[in-house]
């Protein structure tokens, strides 16, 4: 009985290929078969989806040539390609009659699979379509229904398999196929990729859990009022929220090396404002807080410098445009 097992598992594994290279060469007769009508001009009538159903026989499509003269020599190679395509069909029909004709003598079990579906004793099941797509599954040629039903747990067609006990059918199914591996890594690379990018979202966060910082900008709210027919300040300041680290030094240094102009009130805020980002950053980076505001202050001081000098120089040029008139 071993011995048929093995000529079952190797037989339908080769069916397996076969049908799907048949397949692929079929489809691909079908595509020349349009594109050698279209080119020699065969009249057609739409079929459903409007695509074309040509009237005469592909045979009598080749023999009329291409309607356009300048066009014959991609009909002449697109009908090279269909007899090919045609020729391998063929081929591989006549080794599946073979290998299936071995089938026959024995009629061993087969399973199918249909990817995201169910596992099938045979491709006629009355739950399935002329359009559905079969797996193959040749591990399980010649073995028992009792072993696929146990490995198809829940995927088992309950029409093919009507004997299956129900203990069985609410088992997860332990058979692996390509598309079912697919869909894993896929899933897997999605994940990682998920977080990947949270990672490097956290990493550039001013914060060390990767939450962004909110702080006060120094600015009050304020509303018009119409009975005094002024603006009146509120109680809320307008807050800005920092999603990384970049924008938070970028802030502290442009906020801290342009105080001049600002309200002490506002200013304060500020200095807190700064004082927040001081200690988030810090937090993150595991280092105490004198550690990055000398670091950011020796920015902020090296900002004013070169806004000082380039103040000095504006002036000095527009000094000498006085002397001199402008050019
Ligand atoms: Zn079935």
């Amino acid at each position: 009985m071993e011995n048929i097992r093995e000529i079952a598992v190797q037989t339908d594994t080769q069916l397996a290929e076969l049908y799907w290279k048949a397949f692929v060469a079929k489809s691909e007769i079908s595509d020349y078969a349009q594109v050698i009508h279209r080119i020699s001009g065969s009249e057609y009538k739409k079929g459903y989806r409007y695509e074309r159903i040509y009237i005469r026989p592909i045979e009598e499509a080749i023999e009329s040539g291409a309607e356009k003269s300048w066009q014959q020599d991609s009909f002449e190679q697109t009908v090279v390609k269909f007899n090919s395509a045609k020729a391998q069909f063929e081929k591989y029909s006549i080794v599946i009659d073979e290998l299936e004709k071995i089938y026959k003598k024995y009629f061993w079990n087969r399973a199918f699979y249909v990817p995201a579906g169910h596992v099938h004793k045979s491709r006629d099941c009355s739950t399935c379509y002329d359009s559905t797509e079969f797996t193959w599954l040749p591990k399980y040629s010649g073995g028992s229904e009792e072993e696929i039903v146990n490995d198809a747990g829940e995927e088992a067609c309950t029409v093919c398999y009507p004997s299956a006990p129900a203990e069985v059918l609410n088992r997860p199914s332990v058979i692996v196929t390509a598309d079912k591996i697919a869909k894993a890594e896929a899933k897997a690379e999605r994940e990682i990729a998920k977080a990947q990018r949270e990672a490097k979202r956290i990493a550039s966060s001013p914060t060390r859990d990767g939450a962004t910082l909110v702080i006060n900008v120094g600015e009050r709210k304020t509303r018009y009022d119409n009975e005094s027919r002024s603006f009146i300040k509120l109680e809320s300041f307008r807050f800005e929220e920092l999603k990384t680290e970049r924008t938070a030094r970028i802030w502290y240094v442009d906020q801290l090396s342009n105080l001049e102009n600002k309200s002490e009130e506002k200013a304060e805020i500020i200095r807190e404002s700064c004082e927040v980002i001081v200690s988030a950053l810090a937090e993150k980076h595991g280092v105490e807080p004198e550690v990055v505001r000398d670091e950011l202050n020796k920015k902020v001081e090296a900002k004013i410098k070169k806004s000082e000098k380039e103040r000095k120089a504006w002036e000095e040029r527009e000094a000498r445009s006085q002397v001199f008139g402008r050019n």
